[in-house]
């Protein structure tokens, strides 16, 4: 299919951007990478009558290690994050996960903040984003507006942005040195969506894990966090008996939907699998 007829502008600053959208609010589209919106318009999800091009904007881009957080702006590609020696150093988490986002030619134009506004349930970056309790950073006319991830992602595709706002960074505060990461996906074919998938942080100290964020993509309408296992498994050293009741509670509170392909039953066994692989990682 063809995307239906929309006026199109590329503006240059923020304040334009600012003006735009309140003046069109609902019926304007921001477009960054374009790597999903051009697809819902193709497929007459979405008709915005006026797309607004944010790719001319200076000052949106790039990453940056700050006093307490390394901030990413909204128009960082994924392959940027995927490459970048400062998210290596700084927020491993992000590095390792970069990989599974979509295919090489998608990171190479699709954005940081076009997946987080987009809040797909099973894209990764929103679930890194509530992983490691990542600030989204949002301008308006109205100023600056800063939201916890955990509290941004509301909904299937329904997130805490107004209309007249655009994402402009994210940040992800600085981790203690003792912090441990992993990032583990199933998905049918790499690059694919997910099936499910699992992003953990935790500090370790040996076998005993503790301040851990288990949040898992895929398995609800927006990134979910496994508090009943964070619980079960905060401050005791992991095994065998440990392990147990880790599924039992996970058991208990994740209730993934049935997709297209696999059954309810068979996404929580799967979530159930990350889990292992991720606390052997976690505890290596
Ligand atoms: C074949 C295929 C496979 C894919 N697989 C994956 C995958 O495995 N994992 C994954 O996470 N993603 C996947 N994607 C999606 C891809 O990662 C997109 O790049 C991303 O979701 C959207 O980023 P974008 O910059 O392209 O946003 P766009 O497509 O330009 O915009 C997406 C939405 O976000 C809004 N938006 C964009 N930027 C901003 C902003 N700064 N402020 C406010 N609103 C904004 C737009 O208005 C639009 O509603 C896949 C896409 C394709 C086509």
């Amino acid at each position: 299919m063809k995307a239906p007829s929309f006026d199109y502008v590329k503006p240059s600053t923020l304040s334009e951007v600012f003006s735009l959208l309140q003046e069109h609010g609902d019926t304007a589209r921001i477009i960054a990478g374009g790597q999903t919106l051009l697809a819902t318009l193709n497929m007459r999800l979405s008709e915005p009558k006026l797309l607004i091009d944010i790719n001319g904007v200076r000052g949106l881009s790039g990453i940056s290690v700050q006093e307490n957080c390394v901030r990413i702006g909204a128009m960082t590609r994924h392959s940027e994050i995927e490459e970048s020696h400062l998210i290596a150093a700084h927020m491993p988490l992000l590095a390792m996960t970069a990989p599974h986002v979509a295919h090489k030619a998608i990171r190479n134009k699709g954005t940081l903040g076009g997946s987080i506004a987009f809040a797909d349930p099973a894209a990764e970056w929103p679930c890194c984003a509530v992983a490691l309790d990542a600030v989204i950073v949002m301008a308006s006319q109205r100023g600056l507006r800063r939201v916890n991830a955990g509290d941004f992602f509301q909904d299937l595709y329904t997130t805490d942005m107004a209309s007249d706002e655009l994402i402009v960074a994210c940040e992800f505060p600085l981790q203690p040195s003792t912090t441990v990461c992993a990032f583990e996906e199933l998905a049918r074919r790499h690059g694919d969506y997910a099936i499910v998938g699992l992003a953990a942080v935790a500090q370790a100290s040996g076998k005993t894990l503790s301040n851990l964020r288990l949040v898992f993509l895929g398995a609800g309408n927006i990134p979910v966090r496994a508090r009943a296992v964070e619980r079960a498994l905060e401050g005791q050293p992991l095994g065998p008996e440990l392990l147990v009741a880790a599924r039992k509670a996970l058991a208990g509170e994740l209730a993934p939907a049935a997709d297209l392909y696999n059954s309810a039953e068979m996404k929580l066994h799967l979530a159930n699998v990350l889990l292992n692989r991720t606390l052997a990682k976690l505890t290596a």
